[in-house]
């Protein structure tokens, strides 16, 4: 049966050349899904102009001492993407892997991210070449604090928002305020999103990614006449949104079948005690090593098979390009729902959409982070602060109409979730450039 990833029956095409692209770097990736939507909007080359590039890069080389007393150089971006629709808003990865394409891309989607869900936000994100692992506290924090004081003319409150993403956390937020902070001599919490509650962070903000992805499965579940309860579960990461969004579907009677990070992935066919993983990534320098041995789950031989158990949701929550063209053919699940960012390939996508997959895109199912990153900075602003039941509630509007808005372009067009989701954020994008027109 050829299907469209919505659940719906999609007409055959016929003799559609198939084009293979050998290297699928993330910004590949998230230009081609870009293209995809502008497609079936059939915007102008004007129209397409105003929106799609990014309005800002900035490359650092940072110069931090380390404990041994040597200079060491690390090498950091930020991309903002957009201010179209409102200040550059998104979170700055540590990790080793980082590279200016991958920053790009992740930009790009806060961008649409922030467009589908409806908050005044543009897009942008950071990254540091870096493998925190390796350095001790104190050189941590004065990377952090190189790099936020290298951007200091570029962010603030009404110019550009940074907040936690891979291997940052409240701590590095922290910090960064208070660089910001001090070096323009006014507290400034509405600089950066995703603090300490101590420091003007929101209530909810820790869980609100997983949260968001809960949403959207309520969502989705109702759409395909599916029942969370009882449903099987694999997550590929385990980190803030993974472990999250395990211990809620959990709450909701779903089974965890299997759980992974950097350590490996763990299975149990008749479900993972989530809790004692939570419990013993907290006594493992958060991470699962060896959490086999406490007897709960096997580890399996190799961690990427994960994605291809037979279960009803997959959840990646981990990294960019997981699912590609190399694996697509043998996921089973029934919904993705993609808590990471660019999981899913280009080329994987079209594989998935003719199986009938329900992918719940990235730039919808992880919105509940930068929404209520949007809510801390309201509250930052109006220096007035909301009980966790405002947050959840609000969370709840957001999200439902988020996924509601794409639905309906999905079905409207006939296209993928991913796809609708573009054409409701390029939608909005498009009309707030007009409206703003050029300003010389
Ligand atoms: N890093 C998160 C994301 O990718 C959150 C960004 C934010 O809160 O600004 O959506």
């Amino acid at each position: 049966m050829s299907q469209n990833g919505n659940g719906t029956k999609a007409p055959k095409k016929n003799g559609r050349k198939k084009r293979r692209y050998m290297t699928m770097n993330a910004y590949t990736n998230a230009m081609l899904q870009f293209d995809q939507a502008v497609g079936v909007l059939g915007l102008t080359s004007d129209q397409v102009a105003m929106i799609k590039d990014p309005r800002k890069i900035i490359q650092l080389s940072l110069p931090v001492r380390m404990d041994d007393s040597s200079i060491r150089i690390f090498h950091a971006y930020r991309v903002q993407h957009s201010v179209i629709r409102g200040p550059a808003k998104g979170g700055v990865r540590f990790h080793q892997d980082v590279s200016l394409d991958e920053v790009k891309a992740l930009a790009l989607w806060m961008t649409m991210k922030c467009s589908v869900v409806n908050i005044p936000f543009g897009g942008g994100k950071g990254g540091i070449v870096v493998d925190p692992r390796t350095l001790s506290l104190g050189e941590l924090e004065r990377l952090s604090r190189r790099y936020f004081a290298a951007l200091a003319e570029d962010i603030g409150p009404d110019q550009d928002v940074p907040a936690p993403d891979v291997n940052t956390n409240p701590q590095v937020m922290a910090w960064f305020m208070d660089t910001y902070s001090m070096r323009y001599n006014e507290y400034t919490p509405a600089v950066v999103t995703g603090k300490p509650l101590e420091l003007g962070g929101s209530k909810g903000r820790d869980i609100a990614t997983a949260q968001g992805t809960c949403y959207c499965l309520d969502e989705a579940a109702k759409h395909l006449e599916m029942d969370l309860e009882g449903a099987k579960v694999a997550i590929q990461g385990f980190g803030n949104a993974g472990s999250n969004a395990a211990d809620m579907l959990v709450k909701k009677g779903a089974k965890v079948v299997a759980i992974s990070d950097i350590t490996g992935a763990y299975y149990n066919e008749k479900g993972i005690d989530i809790k004692a993983a939570i419990a013993w990534k907290n006594q493992h320098k958060s991470i699962l090593t060896d959490f086999e041995q406490a007897g709960k789950a096997e580890k399996m031989d190799d961690p990427m098979k994960l994605l291809e158990l037979p279960v009803d949701i997959l959840i990646p929550a981990a990294l960019e390009n997981q699912i590609s063209d190399q694996n697509a053919d043998r996921v089973q699940a029934r919904i993705i729902a993609e808590a990471a960012n660019g999981p899913v390939t280009h080329l994987a996508d079209q594989i998935l959409g003719k199986k009938g997959t329900f992918i719940i895109p990235d730039i919808l199912c992880n919105a509940g982070g930068v929404t209520v990153s949007y809510f801390e900075w309201v509250q930052n602003r109006m220096g007035f602060y909301w009980p966790k039941s405002k947050v959840t509630e609000e969370l709840r509007w957001f999200m439902r109409k988020g996924f509601k808005a794409t639905l309906h372009e999905s079905l409207k067009h006939n296209v993928s979730m991913r796809v609708a989701a573009f054409i409701v954020a390029i939608e909005r994008l498009t009309k707030a450039a007009e409206l703003r027109g050029l300003y010389a």
